[in-house]
């Protein structure tokens, strides 16, 4: 790394259309498999969905297997369209800049590490519980 202060955004945006293929992928296979036939019949919807509307798609899904994934996905659109607005990495309740390891590790990360543990203070009574 010639620059560990400095978010390679295209390194970024390149991880995060990785994993959203891979997330369409699952979903789309989850779909398939399931005995419910609205499942399927999403799944053959969504066949050629590359962005948003394949999140939007499945968004109401309420199936558990996909529920985790489609979640996931939502998160990785709204990074890619930071990405595109130039908002990446700021975070969204004070503004000031998430940092670089913190987006290394979690790239979707809204929230500096400050507002993320007053947050998680703040909502964790009302967030359904960790496995
Ligand atoms: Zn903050």
């Amino acid at each position: 790394m010639a620059n560990p202060d400095k978010l390679d955004l295209n390194a970024v945006e390149a991880r995060l259309r990785d994993r959203a293929a891979e997330l369409r992928q699952e979903i789309r296979e989850a779909l398939e498999r399931s005995s419910d036939e609205s499942h399927v019949r999403i799944a053959e919807q969504a066949r050629d969905r590359e962005d948003d509307s394949f999140a939007n798609l499945v968004v109401d899904v309420t199936y558990a297997e996909v529920e985790r994934d489609a979640d996931e996905l939502r998160r990785i659109d709204g990074a890619l369209r930071r990405i595109a607005e130039g908002t990446y990495g700021l975070c969204e309740m004070c503004g000031g800049e998430i940092a670089p390891e913190r987006l290394e590790a979690e790239p979707t990360a809204t929230r500096c590490i400050r507002c993320q543990e007053l947050y998680e203070k703040t909502h964790a009574s009302t967030e359904a519980p960790r496995l």
